[in-house]
Parts: structure tokens; C-alpha cells; sequence
């Protein structure tokens, strides 16, 4: 009997297999570090041949412990999003290292469009802004550079694709080109409002539009494991980029509902339905999911810094031990006695945009110590998601609550703090693996498991805690008011 749903959550340290059953329980998971290549300063490559050999090695160990093929129903696929793979589909091997979405080696490219005047363009027609975050420049960047992708492209054999495309492209064992439509929007090649890759935005970067496959939806019949590899073929019935996964496993189904992970750094999406969203404070428009041909949008804001300011305090100055601590810290004082944390270290993400912007502590005294760091550095986490919800709210796309995830958001302190700050309520799943169980959820809706998105949320997701804001409205302001002024030093 089958019954267990197949998740391959390809992320960009590691790849993981995980086992869901229909009502989202987690099962087995096998997990195998990705190898970072860092070849030179800014740049970041992984090799595509070790996370196709490493996806594979962890979906067998999951199947055996499933007690076979026939018991896996589907397979669901989340990843890392903008990293490009260039492959060729003759010999079926890639060409060079894929370039990880971290890598700035076209920050030089991404200039010379600015000044050329494109910017507005692209961001008319792909939601995106115009930085080397994105998959097109990086795919120019491989045609220019690598001689072996400029051969396959000129005898008709190279295929540009982001991770989900190159695994399909092998668990089918080279029979489908295809990128869902989450993906294929951080690539900068597919304009918001249409079917296909756009003919005119490949010229623009210097694409060839031979090179990318179909876009598809996130759900449904997409495509079928080539029998070789696991004694059967499996259905493959949901894709989704690891963010909006994340958001569909929160359940923000409806315009205005909004998640923010809080990791490394913090990533916040907010449903805008079928609107194409528009953003006039640098925000990013993107594709949330695609289903039947219809698509759902979304805003993003992206922060730099989040739980990487805990780690910092643990690993630089060494106020904390682990990052947990930060909690009974925060708890032990009234307040963070005037201390007030700008977490600029990599310059300031949305709506900021500062990249030459640097870190701040202000309102130093005698009296500041352990407590008082720990305290801001939390609260500066509900400052940056403030700073962000007045940015989403003046591009049209108000929060109604907000939904948090990530290893940080364990933190209750914080959880609280956020709503006060916000003013709205703050609910946080028990399993917290939403990027997973986002894709758990594609996938069972396109195997018919469930019949929606709205029935597999009702089945798959547990209970929520719920954090409700209760903070006078002046604190709030003196909080306010002492961000601005350090922000104004960043
Ligand atoms: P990523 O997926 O980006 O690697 P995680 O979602 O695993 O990150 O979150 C880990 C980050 O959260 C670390 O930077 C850590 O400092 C921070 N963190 C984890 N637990 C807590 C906590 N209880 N309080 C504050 N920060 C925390």
C-alpha cells in the first residue's frame, strides 16, 4: 500500500530525504552535507554531479526505510533557489560547478545593465531588481567564461536550469526539461505575467532561450522517476523554491497572509493572490505557486542578518554560549537600558538597500552589560520585521499577523516581542520544518491525496503557539525612536 509522500529538500548546505505520511507527520530523514567551493572572494560554487549523487544516495536510504518503491506514493522537490546548473543533454553531465545564489561574480554585469537603464525595465517585467542574487546574469556569466558551455551551445546540446530543473532532469533519467514557476521567477528570464521563458529578457542578458526547458506548475502530474532508479517509476507532483514552500507550509494561502523565517538571515513573504504585485520600496515581486496554469504572487523582503547576530555574540564576544540563552538574558531586565543594536554587518538588506551600510550599538553606558546586548540584539530583530512591514504595507501588501519560522524563532522572548512591536499576532508551528512540509503539501494535492492546498493544510499541519501583542503603544514609539537615530548611523 502506498502511503508515504517523498520530500527532497535540496538546501544549500545540505540535501535531505524526508518521509512524510499523509497527515504530515515526519517519518525518516537522511541528510548529506553539501561541499562548498569558494574559489575566489565572492564567489560560491557547488558541484551538481555530487548533489544529484548525494540526492539520490538519500532518497534510496529513505525508500528502504519506507519498506520500498511501492510505498512512496509521490515525491515533492524544494531547494535552494537561483543557484544555476549548466548541463549537457546529450551526455547528461554537467558542464562546470553551479554558481550558488550567493556568489556576486556578476555584480560587474548587473552595473553595466543599471547604467545602460534597464533597471526599471526588469523590474517591471520580472519583479526582481537588478543583482547578481539572481539566476540570469550567472548563466551569461557561465556562456562567457567556460568554454565547454559556449560549445554546447552552439551544437544545440546545453541546458540551463536551478536545482529542482537539474534533478527532474535526472530522476527522470533525461527525459524532462522543466522549472517550476517559483523557481523559473528568480531567474530573471521569465516576465511575471507570462507562460513561458521570455524571449526578450534572454536577448537582454545574453541567454540563449534554447538553453531553458518549460515552466510548469507547482502541483500535478509533473513528471515520473525513470524505473531504473528506485525498481519503479514515482510520480513527482510538487515543486516549489524553499521560500515559497515555506509559505505554503504556513498556510498563508490568502492575500495578506504573511510568513518571515528567521534564520541565518530572515526572509518575509506576503500572498498578494493573483495580483501582479508592484513594489515602489524595493520589495520583490515573485511567483508564490502555480496551479492549473493560474498563478499566485507574492512580495519578498529579504534581511541579511538575523540569527547570525546571536552567533555572533556567542562566537565573537562571547556573551552568550548558546544561542538560547539570549532568551533568559532578554528576560532578566526591565529593559535593554537605552542600548539599541543595528545588525548592518553585511551592510542592510530590504527595504534599506545599503550595501556599504556597517553595524551600530548605540546608547552605551556603565550600566550596559550581557543582558542589555542580548536584549538588543533580539529586539533589533523586531525593528528590522517593523521596518519591513511598513514597506509592505505601502506597496499595498499589509500584514494581517504574521507566521514565523526558523531556528531563531524558537526563541519565545522574541516571538513575543515581535508581536508587540508589530502590533499583530504572532502564531509558530509545533514542527517548524515548513520549507519541507510546504512541498509535502504540493505534492500531495497533485498526487490527489488531498484535494487543496486549503484540505492539505487542514490535514498536515499541527498545533500552533500563539503570541498576542500587548505592549503600550508608547513604549512602542520610545523603541521606535531610538532604532531611527541608530539606523540614521548605519
Ligand atoms: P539556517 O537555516 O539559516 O541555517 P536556522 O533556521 O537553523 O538557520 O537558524 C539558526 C540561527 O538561529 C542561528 O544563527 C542561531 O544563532 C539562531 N538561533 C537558534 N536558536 C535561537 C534561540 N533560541 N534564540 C536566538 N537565536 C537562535
Amino acid at each position: 500500500m502506498s502511503q508515504f509522500i517523498l520530500v527532497l529538500d535540496e538546501g544549500t548546505t545540505s540535501t535531505r530525504a524526508m518521509l512524510f505520511d499523509q497527515q504530515g507527520k515526519l517519518h525518516h530523514v537522511a541528510q548529506q552535507e553539501i561541499t562548498q567551493h569558494y574559489p575566489r572572494g565572492g564567489w560560491v560554487e557547488h558541484d551538481a554531479a555530487e548533489i544529484w549523487d548525494k540526492t539520490l544516495h538519500c532518497a534510496r536510504q529513505v525508500i528502504e526505510a519506507a519498506g520500498g518503491a511501492d510505498r512512496i506514493e509521490c515525491i515533492g522537490i524544494t531547494n535552494q533557489r537561483e543557484t544555476v546548473v549548466a548541463w549537457d543533454r546529450q551526455s547528461g553531465e554537467p558542464l562546470c560547478r553551479a554558481i550558488v545564489w550567493q556568489d556576486r561574480r556578476t555584480a560587474d554585469f548587473c552595473e553595466e545593465l543599471r547604467q545602460a537603464g534597464h533597471e526599471p525595465d526588469i523590474q517591471a517585467r520580472t519583479g526582481l531588481l537588478l543583482d547578481p542574487y539572481f539566476s540570469g546574469t550567472k548563466m551569461r556569466w557561465m556562456l562567457d567564461n567556460v568554454p565547454e558551455v559556449k560549445a554546447a551551445s552552439d551544437k544545440g546540446t546545453l541546458a540551463f536550469g536551478t536545482i529542482e530543473s537539474w534533478l527532474i532532469f535526472k530522476l527522470t533519467g533525461g527525459k524532462a526539461h522543466i522549472s517550476d514557476a517559483s523557481n523559473a521567477s528568480r531567474t530573471q528570464l521569465m516576465a511575471l505575467d507570462s507562460d513561458g521563458f521570455d524571449a526578450a529578457l534572454c536577448d537582454m542578458l545574453g541567454v540563449p532561450h534554447a538553453a531553458l526547458g518549460a515552466i510548469v506548475d507547482n502541483s500535478g502530474a509533473l513528471a515520473e522517476t525513470d524505473p531504473d532508479l528506485f525498481g519503479m517509476a514515482i510520480p513527482i507532483t510538487g515543486l516549489a523554491g524553499d521560500q515559497q514552500s515555506a509559505t505554503i507550509g504556513q498556510a498563508c494561502l490568502k492575500p495578506g497572509e504573511t510568513k518571515a523565517t528567521y534564520g541565518t538571515g530572515a526572509f518575509v513573504l506576503t500572498n498578494k493572490g493573483q495580483a501582479i504585485p508592484r513594489s515602489n520600496n524595493r520589495l520583490l515581486g515573485t511567483v508564490l505557486m502555480q496551479l492549473g496554469g493560474q498563478r499566485t504572487y507574492a512580495i519578498e523582503g529579504s534581511v541579511f542578518v538575523a540569527g547570525s547576530l546571536v552567533q555572533w555574540l556567542r562566537d565573537s564576544l562571547g556573551i552568550v554560549e548558546v544561542a538560547s540563552e539570549t532568551e533568559a538574558l532578554a528576560r532578566s531586565i526591565e529593559d535593554a537600558g537605552g542600548v539599541t543594536i543595528v545588525p548592518a554587518l553585511t551592510g542592510l538588506g530590504a527595504p534599506h538597500w545599503q550595501a556599504d551600510a556597517r553595524g551600530v550599538i548605540s546608547g552605551l553606558s556603565f550600566a550596559s552589560g550581557k543582558a542589555e546586548l542580548a536584549r538588543a540584539a533580539l529586539e533589533a530583530m523586531a525593528h528590522q520585521t517593523h521596518d519591513l512591514a511598513e514597506a509592505f504595507a505601502a506597496d499595498g501588501a499589509a500584514w494581517d499577523s504574521l507566521k514565523i519560522d526558523g531556528g531563531m524563532s524558537a526563541n519565545d522572548w522574541m516571538a513575543q516581542d515581535i508581536a508587540d512591536m508589530l502590533g499583530l499576532t504572532v502564531e509558530r508551528p509545533g514542527f517548524v520544518e515548513t520549507t519541507a512540509l510546504g512541498t509535502a503539501m504540493l505534492a500531495a494535492v497533485g498526487a490527489q491525496i488531498h484535494n487543496s492546498l486549503e484540505d492539505a493544510a487542514q490535514a498536515m499541519r499541527g498545533e500552533l503557539a500563539r503570541f498576542e501583542p500587548a505592549m503600550d503603544q508608547s513604549v512602542r514609539e520610545e523603541r521606535l525612536a531610538r532604532w531611527r537615530k541608530a539606523l540614521a548611523a548605519a
